[in-house]
């Protein structure tokens, strides 16, 4: 992501949690500026070294978690429950309703794209998964494969 997006980004969710009453403090919005700067998603761990080595400042890891949770509960950022890892939320400066999120993950470069879901597909999947009685604990789908990028270089060599 671009300086300016990013920057546009931030501001966005400045205003988002404006509106919804809730806090974006200055390490929060730390946080979810090293998400928004890169380009593959992060463990919890990686977080607080990214921080410690741009903020100067060691952050303990229940707290990266408390804040993550905070951006993952705001639609800020997501948690991706295959790999164990965070990413900011594409949709940031968008003007649409955030859609349950839909994640296709490249096993050779680890990039995530984020892309909405429609609702009849949801609807679909909720319908086969309650006629076997199954709860779900999220909807959020993550999908693995190959990139667009990667495939590029595969047929390259
Ligand atoms: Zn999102
Ligand atoms: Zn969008
Ligand atoms: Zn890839």
């Amino acid at each position: 992501m671009s300086r300016s997006n990013i920057n546009q980004s931030i501001s966005k969710a400045e205003s988002i949690c404006q509106e919804t009453g809730v806090k974006l403090t200055v390490k929060r919005k730390n946080v979810l500026t090293i998400l928004l700067h890169s380009n593959l998603p992060l463990s919890a761990y990686e977080l607080a070294e990214e921080y410690k080595v741009h903020f100067e400042e060691s952050l303990p890891t229940m707290s990266v978690y408390r804040m993550l949770d905070f951006l993952t509960q705001e639609n800020l950022a997501h948690k991706l429950a295959s790999t164990n890892k965070y990413v900011s939320c594409s949709h940031i400066a968008c003007e649409h309703q955030h859609e349950i999120p839909q994640f296709l993950i490249c096993d050779q470069c680890q990039s995530v794209s984020e892309i909405g879901v429609k609702k009849e597909i949801i609807k679909a999947l909720n319908q086969s998964v309650k006629k076997v009685n199954f709860s779900l604990s999220s909807q959020q789908l993550e999908l693995h494969g190959i990139c667009e990028v990667c495939q590029k270089k595969a047929s390259k060599k």
